[in-house]
């Protein structure tokens, strides 16, 4: 089993912190996507990951998914759905990243018709300034206005996205936004703490005083609101950034978490094996050139060594709410100030995050490691 990502990289302008390999175009050039994308599918090196046996879900991600035409999105799942264990008793999960702006009745409809039965929507935020400032192309009502339309043509499983930890100078309500969004009643929540990346407008801003970086201490008590508010109206964290309704987990990213292979098709494309993983160019012209001059896309190929992949489920497993089983650490007795603090649980042979641990998962994982290291 394993599970397609196809990457479309298209957006009609750069969102003010976004650093996503991305190409910036007022039109999409549909007709040689697809047929790029088919052909590196068709190719005769489908990469390690091909080795994982039928595709068991199908996530078209960006970029904006939601930019294609949907006929163009129609073709490609004519040509992807008969790989899939899809066998038309069992539905497969197939998910398209959408922005509310792209999200009309008619669009909802022929994406339904064409096997689409899950979408995540890149809301952010319900304030009409916070979406100017992140230089979303939509407003806080087409974000009602675009769940209304899926659910109007039968895709009920939505994602939301917000972000959180915005500078202060926003005066971003974030009570109100999540009030908002549990009000739309979406099956799944996504939650992303902002980050600065390099040479994004943000990055720039912060550069010359235009505006001031997240802080930490907001960042942590947004994160623990939400997960207060979620958890008392029947969402799960089921992951550190990821919280559902019962029996609507991503399937897809799920996957990933649990170390399963994925097909990446696509400019910057992750595929992975259990042991091996590539990458395509990133850049949408380099990834079109290889695929129109019959090259590989493949921009570099990483094999895992036996520790690092054990530090990877490690981390991977420590981002779910399943945390890891005892055995899976080297020493297995994490340090025990770890779960004085009320970071980690350990519970029937497991070892789990609390939200308060999340929120420094990476600084965990490495004293975990480091402790391993000392002990042997
Ligand atoms: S729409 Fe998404 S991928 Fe495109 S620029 Fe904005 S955040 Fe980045």
């Amino acid at each position: 089993m394993q599970h397609l990502y196809l990457h479309v990289p298209f957006c009609v302008r750069r969102c003010s912190y976004c650093d996503f390999s991305i190409a910036v175009r007022k039109r999409i050039p549909t007709n040689e996507y697809v047929n790029a994308v088919l052909t590196e599918m068709r190719s005769a090196d489908p990469g390690p990951a091909a080795r994982g046996g039928p595709i068991s879900t199908i996530y078209f991600g960006g970029g904006t998914p939601s930019l294609l035409p949907p006929d163009a999105i129609g073709r490609l799942l004519r040509e992807l759905l008969p790989r899939t264990t899809h066998d038309g008793r069992r539905t497969i999960e197939v998910t398209l990243e959408a922005n509310p702006e792209d999200v009309t009745p008619d669009h909802a409809k022929a994406w339904r018709a064409s096997g689409i039965n899950r979408v995540s929507l890149g809301g952010q935020s319900f304030d009409d300034t916070v979406l100017k400032w992140m230089h979303r192309s939509h407003d806080a009502a087409r974000i009602g206005a675009a769940m209304h339309a899926l659910r109007g043509a039968g895709i009920e499983n939505i994602s939301l996205d917000l972000i959180f930890a915005l500078p202060d100078e926003l005066h971003r309500d974030w009570e109100r936004d999540l009030d908002m969004a549990l009000a739309l009643r979406p099956t799944h929540l996504s939650l992303y703490g902002l980050t600065v990346e390099p040479r994004t407008p943000l990055d720039r801003w912060i550069s010359r005083g235009a505006t001031h970086p997240p802080d930490d201490e907001r960042y942590a008590e947004e994160y623990l609101t939400a997960h207060a508010r979620l958890s008392v109206v029947g969402y799960q964290f089921y992951e550190v950034s990821n919280a559902s309704l019962p029996g609507f987990r991503s399937q897809h990213n799920s996957a990933y978490w649990s170390g399963q292979p994925y097909l990446g098709l696509g400019p910057a494309a992750h595929s992975f094996d259990g042991t091996t993983r590539r990458w395509n160019l990133r850049a949408w012209e380099a990834y079109r050139r290889a695929i129109a001059e019959g090259r590989s896309a493949v921009e570099s190929v990483e094999t895992l060594w036996e520790e690092q992949r054990e530090l990877e489920a490690v981390y991977l497993g420590l981002r779910t709410v399943e945390g890891i089983a005892l055995t899976a650490l080297r020493r297995p007795s994490p340090p025990p100030h770890l779960a004085a603090q009320g970071w980690l649980v350990e519970h029937n042979g497991r070892l789990r995050c609390t939200p308060e641990g999340w929120l420094r998962l990476d600084s965990l994982v490495n004293e975990l490691d480091m402790h391993t290291e000392t002990q042997q």
